[in-house]
């Protein structure tokens, strides 16, 4: 199976005024992104952010069920968030994912916005499954997504998540949930 990470991103993200800001971390996301990503199988999440207390509060909460109190209490949270790792920009993870897999990198954004040169699920999940000379990241936004300029730095778009209804605001960490559903899993 092909090494496939993931990247929360905060930087560069839009706001409900369409400007572009840096999001704040939710710490949830955290815990869930990290039990969706072990769930799924991919190789490591990345949550990443510009400003040095955020990542610090970040590690402290890690450190609490990696080596502290719930270490112990709670071992499914610790194996999960085992494989997040806290880093300041996308730089950063692209040159991490370099450096464990000796591969090209190729980033794969997600968006709640549908648009021109969309990849499909089906499409992504062949590329994941079959293509072992890139390594693949996919990457999720906050706030009300990445920038444009972002966005067209990504190899790939992947194809929105459309609900049953014209409601279009799903958290990060449910569409994270169903995303790697769909790259996962045949028939979705
Ligand atoms: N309007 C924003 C956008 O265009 O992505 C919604 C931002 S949403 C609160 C934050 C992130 O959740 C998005 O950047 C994307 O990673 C993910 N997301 C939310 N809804 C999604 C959907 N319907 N399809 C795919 N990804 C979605």
């Amino acid at each position: 199976m092909n090494l496939v990470y993931l990247a929360l991103l905060h930087d560069e993200m839009l706001n409900k005024n369409g400007e572009t800001v840096t999001t704040s971390l939710t710490l949830i996301d955290l815990h869930d992104i990290a039990r969706s990503a072990r769930t799924y199988g991919f190789a490591q999440l990345f949550i990443v952010h510009s400003v040095p207390a955020i990542r610090a509060l970040a590690n402290r909460l890690k450190d609490h069920w990696q080596v502290g109190f719930g270490s112990t209490y709670n071992l499914n949270r610790k194996e999960a968030l085992d494989y997040s790792c806290i880093v300041e920009g996308l730089d950063d993870v692209i040159a991490q994912v370099f450096e464990q897999t000796g591969k090209s990198i190729k980033l794969i954004a997600t968006s709640a916005r549908g648009g021109e040169n969309r990849i499909s699920f089906p499409e992504a999940r062949e590329l994941l499954a079959n293509d072992d000379k890139n390594a693949y990241i996919v990457l999720f936004g906050t706030g009300w997504g990445m920038t444009p300029a972002l966005l067209e730095r990504c190899d790939y778009i992947l194809e929105p998540i459309y609900g049953y209804s014209e409601y279009n605001h799903l958290s990060v960490r449910s569409a994270c949930a169903i995303i790697l559903d769909r790259l996962r899993i045949v028939n979705r």
